[in-house]
């Protein structure tokens, strides 16, 4: 089979969820024996989005091969199992980038240097890098952004014109809004004519359409729909608000979009697509009734992104164990001596977040001290297992002013230091240790146990590492530095055996948890939070 590509654009708002859809689709397609990938064209002129802080965009999240990417790339994988690479992520910053580097090497022969045809071209190359490989089957791209906005126009010039060249062996998606106004009480679909129109003005005839609504839409209203926009009735498809978004490939399969979306691209749909363990992860989470009761200790929790990766994988670690996720979200810079009892004493289990620099960082040390004291199942991601290191030499090892060299240069006890190949570099974009590395556990520890292996591969992101001339210390005092890595001897991961669950990982294992095959030290963490849970208030 030829490789097909499909386009997935967005009208009338941003954050309708074009990833969630693009995932759904693609979700369906592989349950139907398909090979399938996703990619995301970001318009914005960040060559990538790992220097742009939590507030702007959300969770930055970390390919395998090391790219910072897009959180929708985490959705990608959740959905589809498929992991994903730098190539499934480009902005306008990468194009220009390579453009400009062409033209200064001279390969453009005098030419002058143009969006059409240049960029254009440039964007086309990049959307077929993956077809190219042979390994796909179909290659969902997601255009970043909403029709109408200056900046996606050289996308959707690229979209049409692959769309001329690869006549039936593409397609076009179109997500939009269909508002419910309370006080008419009406939707309204003019919002969804105006971006088709918008849409057909840069020349391109979308064949589906996604309308995403907090309320059915009805049939007759599909069908007006359908008419003014050119597109054929069936694939007119609503996409109604879901308690959870795991839903969505389900709700999209009762609509028949695979099986439109195959015919559209002249492939005949055979059989049904095998969501047989899809739909028991949908049973699992119906019937969750108890609740495990989960702190989340960060700065950015007030950020609905911020920390995605981290909430799935602990929605689906709970799913699993047939538990439902009540999820605190903890601001680090309100946890104080006084208040944090209070805060955390009817928790079940307690996540310290990754982050960079001073703020909230006291808050951090605050509630894990408690945690310790109080044998709560702590887990310390990234900053968050740095911290744990912090607080254990300061309140173990008696060494007070203990810290880390990113929050005080000048401390007497650097436990937490840069890391040697940091040292050099001053350039902020794409120089942190990124991606996936080995790491080797020790055989007895409890998250080689929880990991079933001795040797993982798990991805990082962070410049300052566990400083080995304290290991001794630690590991006499009880700390044990049970993960390292095979071929540097970089600390990855910290346990106290005493504790009932306490592991630090410097890497971050939530980039890797998917909805068929969740995280194994994340489906152990939310074990012993049952554990602990049913001890303290005994089991039902
Ligand atoms: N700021 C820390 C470092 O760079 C931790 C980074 C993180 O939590 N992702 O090492």
């Amino acid at each position: 089979m030829e490789t097909k590509y499909i386009f997935v654009t967005g009208g009338v708002v941003s954050s309708l969820g074009k990833g969630i859809i693009s995932s759904s689709l693609a979700c369906i397609l592989k349950a139907r024996g398909y090979r399938v990938t996703i990619q995301k064209f970001d318009p914005y002129i960040n060559i990538d989005p790992g220097t742009l802080n939590p507030y702007e965009h959300g969770e930055c999240y970390v390919t395998v091969d090391g790219h910072e990417a897009d959180l929708d790339l985490g959705h990608y994988e959740r959905f589809t199992n498929v992991q994903t690479t730098r190539a499934n992520n480009v902005t306008t910053g990468r194009i220009y980038q390579s453009v400009i580097d062409k033209e200064r090497r001279g390969d453009y022969l005098g030419k002058t240097v143009q969006i059409i045809p240049h960029i254009t071209d440039e964007i086309k190359r990049n959307v077929k890098l993956l077809g190219n490989t042979g390994q796909y089957d179909f290659i969902i791209t997601e255009i970043g952004g909403t029709v109408g906005d200056i900046e996606s126009l050289p996308f959707l010039e690229a979209v049409r014109q692959l769309r001329w060249e690869l006549g039936q062996n593409s397609l076009c998606l179109h997500l939009t809004y269909v508002p419910y106004l309370a006080a008419a009480k009406e939707l309204k679909t003019k919002p969804t004519q105006h971006s088709v129109k918008s849409l057909q003005e840069v020349g391109i005839q979308p064949d589906v359409l996604v309308l995403r609504t907090e309320k059915d839409i009805p049939v007759n209203m599909r069908r007006k729909i359908a008419q003014f926009c050119n597109v054929a009735p069936e694939a007119v498809i609503q996409s109604k608000d879901r308690p959870t978004i795991y839903e969505v490939p389900v709700r999209m399969h009762d609509q028949h979009l695979d099986e439109i979306v195959l015919r559209k691209m002249g492939v005949e749909p055979v059989g049904e697509p095998n969501m047989g363990p899809w739909m028991q992860f949908l049973h699992k989470i119906e019937h969750a009734t108890e609740e495990v009761n989960i702190a989340l200790v960060g700065k950015y929790v007030e950020l609905q992104d911020a920390y995605k990766s981290i909430n799935e994988s602990l929605f689906q670690a709970a799913t699993y164990n047939d538990r439902r996720l009540n999820l605190c979200s903890i601001h680090s810079e309100k946890v104080t001596p006084e208040n944090v009892d209070e805060l955390l004493r009817d928790m079940d289990g307690v996540i310290i977040a990754p982050g960079f620099g001073q703020r909230g960082i006291e808050g951090k040390f605050t509630a894990l001290r408690w945690c310790r004291e109080h044998d709560v199942p702590t887990f310390g991601i990234c900053l968050g297992m740095q911290c744990m290191v912090i607080e254990f030499a300061r309140n173990v090892l008696g060494l007070p002013e203990a810290n880390s060299t990113e929050m005080n240069p000048t401390t007497p006890d650097n436990v937490i230091d840069l890391m040697e190949e940091q040292k050099s570099i001053s350039n902020l974009g794409g120089t942190m240790r990124l991606g996936a590395y080995d790491c080797r556990l020790r055989p007895e520890s409890r998250a080689a146990k929880a990991y079933g292996k001795l040797d993982i591969k798990e991805r990082h992101r962070h410049r300052f590492e566990f400083n080995n001339d304290y290991r001794e210390r630690f590991e006499a005092a009880g700390l044990q530095c049970v993960g390292e890595n095979p071929a540097t001897h970089l600390v990855e991961v910290v346990e106290m055996p005493s504790k009932r669950w306490w592991i630090g990982t410097q890497y971050h294992p939530e980039y890797s948890s998917t909805v068929l095959n969740p995280h194994p030290l994340f489906l152990d963490f939310i074990k012993a939070t049952i554990a602990y849970h049913d001890e303290r208030c005994g089991s039902k």
